[in-house]
């Protein structure tokens, strides 16, 4: 329910995943008043707007000054156009500018890991910070860029950095990427491997928890692959910290982060081999909706 006493304005965030449509009223303090989820008809590109629309809709009021999107998808730099969307039918649509005609209100769009980036850095592990590095970790690997008090609005395929040349093939065709070895389908993948056909990442993680050496170990070679990456990235971005959300980094961040931070500062170029700082999340699952919420403020307050 929306709380009586809250200031205007309020922006609609959506945050648009691959299965469903998660939406809410969010306020300036990135709080989140008003929650609705819907499944998303991914079959057809009419039916995914059809759903964007119903959930804009059914929070739309006169207190709404901007809408927000995050959306897991490539998009054209300035304009917000979707070039590809994985697993969703909207390559080539301007959902933004479909939109800003349709409602009349200022309406931003950002890749969701560049979202969730936006919501730990303004609201989460990163506030305070000029410079930070989002990677989720979910059924693929996400992520986010700050840099010097923005948030960086090119590509950012932070799941498709090389951990392992030559390594095990990608969903984006590559080999070896951080994706393919430190994702909640890696661990699925590795739980396979170790505990036969119905084993997933959960049943890794219990195990490890239960004190299983070859479970431990598995989720540290993992979070190793994870700090290959991250050492990586603060080589050339020399981030104040890095955050590690998404739903398998946040079910198994203390076990993947201490072997992470290892590897991490192997790789990591003095001086940031001994100041680099990885983190947990602390949005949750939150972290796209309230991102797209602010996505919708930047919006409104013109921020590009
Ligand atoms: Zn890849």
């Amino acid at each position: 329910m929306v709380a009586p006493a809250v200031a205007a304005p309020l922006v609609i965030g959506l945050d648009v995943g691959r299965t469903k449509i998660l939406s809410g009223l969010v306020d300036r303090e990135g709080n989140v008043l008003a929650e609705r989820e819907v499944t998303s008809p991914a079959d057809s590109q009419t039916g995914v707007l059809d759903a964007l629309d119903d959930a804009v809709e059914a929070l739309l009021d006169d207190r709404v000054a901007a809408i927000g999107y995050g959306i897991p998808a490539n998009l054209e730099r300035g304009t917000g156009r979707i070039l590809g969307a994985m697993n969703l039918p909207l390559a080539g649509v301007d959902l933004a500018r479909r939109a800003r005609e349709r409602y009349g209100l200022p309406v931003g769009i950002e890749n969701d890991g560049s979202a969730a980036a936006l919501a730990e850095w303004r609201r989460g592990a990163g506030r305070g910070t000029s410079n930070l590095v989002m990677l989720t970790l979910g059924t693929g690997v996400g992520g986010g860029i700050v840099l010097d008090g923005k948030l960086f609005r090119g590509w950012a395929e932070l799941g498709h950095v090389v951990v392992q040349e030559g390594g095990p093939p990608c969903t984006c065709g590559g080999r070896g990427h951080v994706e393919v070895l430190a994702s909640g389908h890696a661990a699925d993948r590795v739980a396979r491997e170790l505990y036969g056909p119905g084993a997933d990442a959960h049943a890794l993680i219990e195990r490890a928890r239960a004190g299983e050496p070859e479970a431990a170990s598995a989720l540290a070679a993992i979070g190793a692959s994870l700090g290959a990456a991250v050492g990586s990235l603060v080589n050339v971005l020399a981030p104040d910290l890095t955050v590690v959300g998404g739903g398998f980094g946040a079910a198994a961040g203390d076990l993947l982060l201490g072997p992470a931070l290892d590897s991490a500062r192997r790789e990591a170029v003095p001086p940031a081999d001994e100041s680099l700082r990885i983190v947990p999340a602390e949005l949750g699952a939150d972290a796209g909706l309230v991102g797209a919420g602010l996505v919708g403020f930047e919006a409104l307050d013109g921020i590009r």
